[in-house]
């Protein structure tokens, strides 16, 4: 008897947003799964996650779900006479996979359906050329990514390894069709906030798609800059710098190119210092106590030396309170806060230094 679970490890974004589109699916048909730095789930999951994937589209999309044929997210992943002996027999045989010898997979451990199986499967097929169905559950192409658009097959080494026909293994060819669901709209495009730890991808884009339920004008900037900083609150753990490092969103884009429109891949991410900041509790604490957007937006723009002036503005504007002097349209104090009250301004002014002296400790300055 093979192994029941199976280990994921973070690998490049595109594998990563296949795993989280596969835990959604999982989490709405309550199946259970482990996640951590890694992710852990039954073999048994792979072949739920099967009709999970059609009910999660019908039910929580209200979109009909195809892979095979013409279709709008996986053109040509099946044929559309193969669509049976997919459901009946592959999927059927993919909670088999195990670790195999003679291949490898570019992405993960590199998980493959056994030999005699095949031999197996290959009785049942109901098309012609078994070996190029199978050749294609095996390298990484068109039919992977057809819904990424060009973006990839023309820069494909600014990509980790995300080249063209590269070898990957049957569990990532069969991940790969959730990849879709990890991504959460906004105003600016399809996001997915990739890490090199599932736990914290899992959290962040929550918080991005909670964020984003309060208003879907968010630039992408101001979410990953507040899902950091929601995490930093809610986690309250200390991150490594490599993991810290490699944080950023993939953001999938509709542009117009030569009268067509055409999908395109950007990536985002923020400086080293921002993100530092942001993920330090008590200094995320504090911004969470501040409760003002524009403070907020001050530090995700790093203008650090600013969070001093303001403080200097809310002194002064606290003097004019007390002397019964009203706050004018064009009081300097209203470019850094939207609430001009005494007792508010009071409680900032006993943070903002306290703030700013965080924040230079931080980054070194
Ligand atoms: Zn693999």
């Amino acid at each position: 008897m093979s192994e029941e679970k199976i280990t994921l490890y973070p690998s490049n974004w595109l594998y990563n947003a296949g795993v989280v589109g596969l835990l959604k699916v999982l989490e709405y048909n309550k199946i259970s799964f482990e996640i951590n730095e890694q992710v852990i789930i039954n073999k048994s999951a792979i072949k739920e996650s099967y009709e999970g994937i059609f009910q999660y589209h019908k039910e929580v999309l209200e979109e009909d779900f195809s892979i095979w044929g013409k279709n709008k997210r996986y053109p040509n992943y099946i044929q559309s006479g193969q669509k049976e002996f997919f459901k009946n027999y592959y999927v059927e045989a993919l909670p088999r996979v195990e670790k195999n010898g003679n291949k490898k997979c570019s992405w993960c451990e590199g998980y493959f359906i056994p030999l005699e199986l095949l031999e197996e499967l290959e009785r049942k097929f109901s098309g012609r050329d078994f070996s190029a169905f199978m050749e294609q559950r095996e390298k990484f192409q068109g039919i992977h990514f057809a819904g990424l658009g060009a973006a990839i097959t023309e820069v494909p080494n600014s990509f980790w390894n995300l080249n063209f026909s590269i070898p990957i293994c049957h569990l990532c060819s069969y991940l790969i069709i959730f990849n879709h669901l990890a991504f959460i709209k906004t105003s600016e495009g399809e996001i997915f906030i990739n890490a090199p730890d599932f736990k914290l991808i899992w959290d962040l884009n929550r918080f991005a798609e909670n964020l984003l339920q309060k208003s879907k004008e968010y630039g992408i900037r101001k979410i990953l800059g507040s899902s950091l900083l929601q995490w930093a609150i809610k986690r309250r753990a200390l991150l490594g710098a490599w993991t810290m490092m490699n944080i950023e969103v993939i953001v999938k884009k509709r542009v117009r190119r030569n009268n067509t429109f055409e999908n395109i891949i950007d990536y985002f991410d923020l400086p080293q210092d921002i993100t530092k900041i942001l993920l330090d509790y008590e200094i995320a604490s504090l911004i969470e106590e501040i409760k003002e957007e524009k403070i907020f937006d001050l530090i995700l723009q790093g203008k650090f030396s600013e969070i001093e002036k303001a403080n200097y503005f809310v002194l002064k504007a606290i003097l004019k309170l007390k002397n019964k002097e009203k706050i004018s349209e064009n009081d300097p104090i209203k470019k850094y806060f939207t609430n001009n009250n005494l007792e508010y301004l009071k409680k900032v002014s006993g943070i903002l230094p306290e703030l700013y002296l965080k924040i230079l400790e931080k980054i070194g300055r």
